[in-house]
């Protein structure tokens, strides 16, 4: 039976890491994979989370299975920092761990159409996992686009999808640091989306794989707060991957907000059947670390210490490239005002080609850059490179 299946494309990205790899030239640029880089170009664990998984070696005294739900700690210790001080809403908020951002989507998606949603309106471009998981889990993907041409969100669009959604419809957001795009909603044009939200039919579900590396741990969950504080029902994926970086050990969770505090348990339990059937449990090691640092202040605040490095150095980067002005016929000064580890270019396939060919940098076919992969001993020649093959 095992020979009837078609052999499926491999994921491009991952093709990337293999061809970067192999390629010989010392000055190759990697813009491609999504994990950030310091200026020598290492993605280390944070020192925080080494402190913490010491202790948790020390300490722990079984491994012994948790259940669905995985380290309820970990989940109620990131609710102040994602939601805010009184972020249980009143007991309707309530979360569960899940194996990263991508198990919370996943979830996410599942119990939305366990809940009648048939649809989920997504903006284009978007995370690629986006589509593949509503794909596989079988509810239909409404594309609006997310961004304008000039680099701005187009908030308009987004609001006519939140608007125009039926009964049976959700809305799924990026909380800040777009990927691709790293183009974000400005904190008015957040207000409006909650409005919309307030005011119709979609189920809102927020996705927030970055919070942290935008603008601040604060800045970052603006719009996810202002949705949250002014909808009845919510489903919020979260990372820590990106800002622990945890990427293998995969940690993340996923909260739902329900209508009252007492339909919680009824929400909690569909998660806990759909995590049981689909994984049983979430892997404990990376949770486990990450309720360590934040159930201790001192911890805590040299992981955000961390962060700010992290955010820090990208806005540098970004800022370099954008005083570079134009390198041939791209207009770099966008990226500037954009979030996070991605931006996407306006250059097509034939010249993503020619800069890995002919100048060893590599990047998604799509454009989309990491610009974690640049520093001060790389940029000019990404710029001169990016001018010599759009010029
Ligand atoms: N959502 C978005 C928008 C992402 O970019 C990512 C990771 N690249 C995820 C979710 C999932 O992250 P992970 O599974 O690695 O925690």
């Amino acid at each position: 039976m095992l020979d009837r299946l078609e052999p499926q494309a491999p994921d491009a990205l991952l093709a990337l890491i293999k061809l970067y790899a192999d390629d010989e030239r010392a000055d190759k640029i990697d813009l491609g994979v999504g994990v950030y880089r310091t200026g020598q170009g290492d993605t280390p664990v944070f020192a925080a989370i080494k402190q913490a998984e010491q202790r948790l070696v020390e300490e722990q005294e079984s491994k012994s299975y948790l259940g669905p739900e995985g380290d309820m700690g970990f989940v109620n210790a990131l609710i102040p920092h994602a939601f805010g001080r009184d972020g249980t809403m009143g007991g309707r908020l309530q979360g569960m761990q899940t194996p990263g951002g991508t198990g919370a989507v996943r979830l996410a998606v599942a119990v939305a159409q366990r809940a009648g949603v048939s649809r989920i309106h997504l903006g284009a471009p978007s995370w690629p996992n986006h589509a593949q998981i509503l794909a596989d889990v079988g509810v239909e993907a409404a594309m609006f686009e997310h961004a304008n041409p000039d680099g701005t969100a187009n908030a308009e669009a987004a609001l006519a999808a939140i608007r125009g959604a039926k009964e049976g419809e959700a809305v799924l957001l990026h909380g800040c640091c777009h990927n691709p795009t790293g183009i974000d909603y400005s904190p008015e044009e957040w207000d409006a989306i909650a409005d919309a939200f307030a005011g119709g039919a979609a189920l809102p579900i927020l996705d927030l794989a970055y919070q942290g590396l935008g603008h601040g741990m604060e800045e970052d969950a603006y719009g996810l707060r202002r949705v949250l504080d002014a909808v009845p029902e919510a489903l919020v994926a979260y990372s820590c991957d990106k800002n622990f970086g945890m990427y293998r050990d995969r940690v993340g969770a996923l909260y739902a907000l329900a209508r009252d505090a007492g339909q919680i348990d009824a929400i909690q339990s569909n998660l806990n059947a759909l995590a049981r059937a689909a994984w049983s449990m979430p892997p404990d090691h990376g949770g486990a670390a990450v309720r360590i640092v934040l159930r201790d202040a001192d911890l805590t605040a040299l992981w955000l210490d961390e962060l700010e490095t992290m955010r820090e150095r990208m806005r540098r980067v970004r800022q370099s490239l954008a005083d570079a002005g134009t390198a041939g016929a791209v207009d770099l000064a966008p990226l500037a005002h954009q979030n996070g580890l991605f931006s996407v270019l306006p250059v097509s396939k034939e010249q993503v080609e020619r800069l890995r060919t002919e100048h060893a940098i590599y990047m998604a076919g799509s454009g989309r850059i990491n610009v974690a992969g640049l520093h001060g001993g790389n940029i000019e020649k990404f710029v001169q490179a990016l001018a010599a093959v759009t010029g």
